[in-house]
C-alpha cells in the first residue's frame, strides 16, 4: 500500500488491471515501436494531474471529455461532501430525493421543457440503449411494432455494449462482435471533410440529407429512430458538420414519423459553443429539439458516473397505461444515485454563475488562434474547431503515429491523446491563456517529434 513512486504503480496496474481500450502487451514489452507506458496519477488540480514522481500533465482532453472544470474542483467538491453527509445513495424506483427531482426540473429547462421526463443510468453506452429501447417500445405501444430499425451515420459512435454497438459503426470497436450484434442501417455522415469541388459544408450537409431522405422514403414504415452526434461525431475523429444537416434530418424525421435522438454525451455541456449541440440548427427562429437526448460525460462534471435520456411529453405519455408491460421497465443498480446528481447540479451551478457559454467564446478563439499556425505544416489536413474541440488531421502512413505522439506529448507535459490520425484538444474550460499556449506548443512540438 505504501507506493510512492510511478513504477511500483505502473507494475502492480500492470498486474492487476485490465485497462480499457488498451492492448495489454503495449504496456508489458519496452523496446516494442507500440509500448506504451502507463502514467500512475497521485493527483489532480485545475487542469493539471500529477504523476507519483513529480511529473505534470495537462488535461488536454478533459480525461475522455468529461472533465468540464477541472480536477478538485472546489464548488464541486464542496456540493459533494455535504451531500455525502446527507444522503449516499437510495434506490430511484418507489423513492426520489432532491438532487434527482431538482437535476430533472434543470434539465428539462434548459430544453426550454421540451424534454421534461429524465431516466436515469450510469454510463453513455446505456443511455444509447435505453433511447433505443424507448423508441421502439414508444412505436410497439402506439400500436406500430414494425417500427424497430435504427439508423446511424457513418462514423458513428454510441457506446461499446452489445446494444449500443448496433448503432456505433467503427470497426475498431464493432467488428470482433458484429455476429453478436443486430446492426442499423449506416447512411452518409455530413462530415465536411467529404465535401467535393467547391462544396460547402452546408453542401455536404444537404448531400447527406438526400440520403437519409431518399432511406427514409423507402424504408421509413420500419424505422423507429435516428440517432445522431450533433455537429460533431467525436470517436470519428472530431468529424465536424454543418448545423443545416441537423434542420433537416430534423424536418425529415417529422415528416417520416421516426424518433431523433440525440446523443449529447460528448457535445453537450458547452463542449460546442451552446449547452446542447443541437441549439445551434434553427428553424424559424427557435432551436430545433430532439425526441429524445443522451447526457453523460460532462454533466457530471467529470466526477462520478452519470447518464440521463431526456424525452418528450409525447414518448413519456405513451408509456401510460394500467398495463405494467406497457411501462418502461429498464433499471440499473445506480440509476439517479444522489452524489452523482449532485455533483451534476454544482456543475450546472457553475455554468450560470460563471456564464461558461459565453467565457468559452473568448476560450475558444484563443485556442484556434494558438493552433493556427499549425494549418501551414505541409502534413496537417483540416485543421477545424467547433467551440472548445479544436482538431487537425497529420498525413501519415506512420501505423504507431498516435501512440508516438501520444508520448511526445507527455513528455511535454501535455496529455493530447490523437484518434488514428487526428489530433484533437478537448480541454476542461478552466484552462488559462497559459494553458492554451503550453498546450499548442507541446502539439506543436509532438507533431514534429513524431514525423521526424
Ligand atoms: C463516450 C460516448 C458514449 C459512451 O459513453 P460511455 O460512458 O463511455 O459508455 C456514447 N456516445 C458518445 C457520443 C460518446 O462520446
Amino acid at each position: 500500500m505504501g507506493n510512492t513512486n510511478n513504477r511500483d504503480w505502473l507494475a502492480r496496474s500492470q498486474a492487476a488491471v485490465w485497462h480499457p481500450c488498451t492492448q495489454m502487451q503495449h504496456h508489458t514489452q519496452p523496446g516494442s515501436p507500440a509500448y506504451l507506458p502507463l502514467v500512475p496519477i497521485a493527483r489532480g488540480e485545475g487542469p493539471w494531474l500529477f504523476d507519483f514522481d513529480g511529473q505534470r500533465y495537462l488535461d488536454g482532453i478533459s480525461s475522455w471529455w468529461t472533465n468540464v472544470f477541472g480536477h478538485a474542483n472546489p464548488r464541486i467538491n464542496a456540493a459533494l461532501k455535504e451531500q455525502l453527509e446527507t444522503l449516499e445513495h437510495v434506490m430511484l424506483a418507489g423513492f426520489t430525493h432532491q438532487p434527482v427531482v431538482e437535476l430533472s426540473e434543470r434539465l428539462s429547462a434548459l430544453t426550454g421543457g421540451a424534454l421534461g421526463h429524465a431516466f436515469y443510468a450510469s454510463d453513455g453506452a446505456s443511455a444509447t440503449e435505453i433511447a433505443l429501447k424507448m423508441s421502439f417500445h414508444y412505436w410497439r405501444n402506439v400500436g406500430r411494432p414494425e417500427k424497430a430499425e435504427f439508423l446511424c451515420l457513418a462514423g458513428s459512435y454510441h457506446g461499446e455494449t452489445v446494444g449500443a454497438l448496433a448503432v456505433t459503426d467503427v470497426a475498431i470497436f464493432k467488428d470482433a462482435y458484429a455476429p453478436l450484434v443486430r446492426a442499423a442501417t449506416v447512411i452518409p455522415s455530413p462530415d465536411f471533410r467529404l465535401a467535393e469541388d467547391s462544396e460547402t459544408p452546408a453542401d455536404v450537409a444537404r448531400r447527406a440529407a438526400a440520403a437519409l431522405e431518399s432511406h427514409l422514403e423507402q424504408h421509413g414504415e420500419r424505422i423507429a429512430a435516428l440517432i445522431v452526434e450533433p455537429l460533431v461525431q467525436g470517436a470519428a475523429g472530431m468529424a465536424m458538420y454543418d448545423p443545416e444537416y441537423l434542420r433537416l434530418a430534423r424536418q425529415l424525421c417529422d415528416h417520416h414519423e421516426v424518433h431523433l435522438i440525440c446523443d449529447e454525451i460528448a457535445v453537450g455541456c458547452g463542449r460546442t459553443g451552446t449547452f446542447f449541440a443541437h441549439e445551434q440548427a434553427v428553424i424559424d427562429g427557435k432551436p430545433i429539439r430532439p425526441d429524445l437526448m443522451c447526457l453523460s460525460k460532462g454533466i457530471s462534471g467529470g466526477y462520478l458516473p452519470l447518464s440521463i435520456v431526456l424525452s418528450s411529453d409525447t414518448i413519456y405519455g405513451a408509456f401510460l397505461d394500467d398495463s405494467v408491460a406497457r411501462a418502461f421497465l429498464h433499471s440499473h443498480s445506480y440509476t439517479g444515485n444522489p452524489l452523482a446528481c449532485r455533483a451534476a447540479l454544482a456543475t450546472l451551478d457553475i455554468f450560470e454563475q460563471d456564464d461558461v457559454i459565453a467565457a468559452n467564446r473568448l476560450k475558444a478563439r484563443h485556442i484556434g488562434d494558438a493552433l493556427a499556425p499549425l494549418a501551414d505544416h505541409p502534413q496537417v489536413r483540416h485543421l477545424r474547431q467547433r467551440g472548445m474541440i479544436a482538431a487537425f488531421d497529420v498525413a501519415t502512413d506512420d501505423p504507431h503515429f498516435s501512440r508516438k505522439f501520444y508520448r511526445a506529448a507527455l513528455d511535454r507535459a501535455a496529455l493530447i491523446r490523437p484518434i488514428g490520425n487526428t489530433v484533437y484538444l478537448m480541454p476542461p474550460y478552466i484552462v488559462g491563456d497559459d494553458d492554451i499556449a503550453h498546450l499548442a506548443r507541446a502539439a506543436q512540438g509532438a507533431l514534429e517529434e513524431t514525423l521526424r
